[in-house]
Formats: C-alpha cells, structure tokens, sequence
C-alpha cells in the first residue's frame, strides 16, 4: 500500500514516515501544496495523509483539485487543535477522515488501516482468502491457520492483492504500489516475489492472466 504524506513540519513528517515504513507502508513526502497536488495528481497512491496549512497551496485546495479532477483516494486530513471549521471545510472538500493534532501514533495508524479497508469494501481487519489470513493489525500471515513467514516486500504484495480480491494488476502497477523508491529492484522483481508467496502459500493462490497480470480471485470466483 503506498501512502503520500504531505506535511511541511519536517519533524511529524519524519515522524509520520517512520512509523508508516515500520507498519510495512511504501511511504512518499512532499512538502508543499503544489508538489503534493501534482503527485496526487499524476501517481496512484492508496491514500494521502493531508496537512491543511501548507506553503505554495493549502490543503484544502490540493483537495478540492485532486476531487475536481476524479481522484478518488482515501484521503485523512491533520487540522490543528480546536479548530471545527477546519474539519467541516476538509470533509466538505472531500476528506474521508481527520485527526486532531497532536495525535497518537497509535490512532493514526488504526485510522489509515480502516481507509484502506473501507476504500476496498471490507470491513474487518483481518482479510482471508481460501487458506490465507493476514491480519492487518498485527501483520501475520497464516495458511491454513499456520503462520507463514514472510518479508515485508512479500507482506507488501501479498496484502496489495489480497485488498482487491478478483482484480488484475500488471507488475508495473504492483511495483509501483510495494517498492520503495530507492529500492535495488532486480532480485526483488514483482515475478520474484509472486513465485517465493506461491511456494511459502501452497501454490494457487496467487494467478495470472496471460500478457494482463497478477491476480487473487474473490472468494466464490475459484
Ligand atoms: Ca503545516
């Protein structure tokens, strides 16, 4: 799942990025209001958590942009202490949630989960899928009510697919929602990582779509 934070105070922001990369969430920074409302724009993020007063564009404008413009991701909103009319401007402007700062990491974290969740339908933290359980809140993976080890890039994939059972991704669209930026990608290429899940998970699970992608099918489409 990758996640944009845009908040110009360099030391939430460090914060926020931290504690989201050790949740196992591929993490990119902006700034400012205009850079942000250009990724936002232009790359596919799973959500953006959102400061309001930013240099270059407030938030509240990047928002009513990004909506404007049919961009549809979850969107949590970080508004300052007390201030009521700035929640009803964000929810009014399109924002999914918000959080009063400051906040604990903790909160932050069980809102993000329940976006993404909600984005995709789903309401329970757990999601299984045949023999496959992840629970999101403590990032296990069992096959078979076995606990199945794997590494955060596998948890990456793994969860991705599993947050949206029956759709088809090419491995350019699953890259771009797993790796970090910075990442040697060669040994790690998304068919890698999908051939190590099939053999830690007993094999069907994960399917491809011939010259399209990669795929988990709904409960019922098997
Ligand atoms: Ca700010």
């Amino acid at each position: 799942m990758r996640v944009l934070i845009v908040e110009d105070e360099q030391r939430l922001a460090d914060d926020l990025k931290r504690t989201l990369t050790a949740q196992n969430y591929v993490v990119t920074h902006s700034k400012d209001g205009e850079d942000a409302w250009f990724r936002g724009d232009t790359e596919d993020f799973d959500l953006v958590i959102l400061d309001l007063g930013l240099p270059r564009m407030d938030g509240f404008s990047v928002l009513k942009r990004w909506r404007a413009n049919g961009r549809g991701m979850p969107v949590l909103i970080l508004t300052a202490r007390d201030s009521w009319r700035d929640k009803v401007d964000g929810i009014d402007s399109g924002a999914d949630d918000y959080l009063t700062k400051p906040f604990r990491m903790e909160e932050l974290i069980a809102r993000v989960r329940a976006l993404l969740r909600r984005a995709v339908g789903q309401s329970s933290p757990v999601l299984s899928n045949g023999d496959v359980e992840i629970d999101t809140r403590l990032r296990t993976v069992t096959y078979r009510g076995m606990p199945v080890s794997v590494t955060p890039l596998e948890y990456r994939l793994l969860t991705y697919l599993m947050h949206h059972p029956g759709k088809v991704f090419s491995p350019a669209e699953i890259s771009a929602h797993i790796y970090e930026e910075d990442i040697d990608r060669d040994s790690n290429a998304v068919e890698v990582v999908i051939a190590r899940l099939r053999r830690k998970l007993g094999g069907p699970l994960i399917e491809n779509r011939r010259g399209q992608g990669y795929f988990i099918p709904a409960e019922g489409q098997r």
